[in-house]
């Protein structure tokens, strides 16, 4: 249910919410996309096609983390600063309105 939702809000903001067999996403990893390094080798996205993309059985939170990379920064995963994009500081405290 959740992961309808957000492939539907992937899809009305320009990009999608992709379910990938194993075999496919092993295939793509680290060649077409960003693996999320947090989420065990089943997340990942396609920063220009605004794709996020999955394996098994994926965590609706992680997903979300990723929307924001796809839709709320101008640049790719390894070029934004991870740590201030979603209003965290340095000590991991919320700061609301902080951007990068
Ligand atoms: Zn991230």
């Amino acid at each position: 249910m959740q992961i309808a939702k957000l492939q539907k809000l992937c899809k009305s903001l320009g990009g999608d919410l992709i379910a990938l067999s194993r075999e496919q996403y092993d295939s793509k990893h680290n060649k077409t996309f960003y693996e999320c390094p947090f989420a065990r080798g089943r997340l990942g996205l396609d920063f220009t096609k605004k794709k996020v993309l999955y394996a098994d059985e994926p965590v609706w939170t992680e997903i979300v983390h990723e929307m924001g990379h796809v839709f709320a920064r101008k640049k790719a995963p390894p070029f934004t600063k991870e740590w201030s994009f979603l209003g965290v500081g340095v000590r991991g405290v919320l700061v609301p309105g902080r951007r990068s």
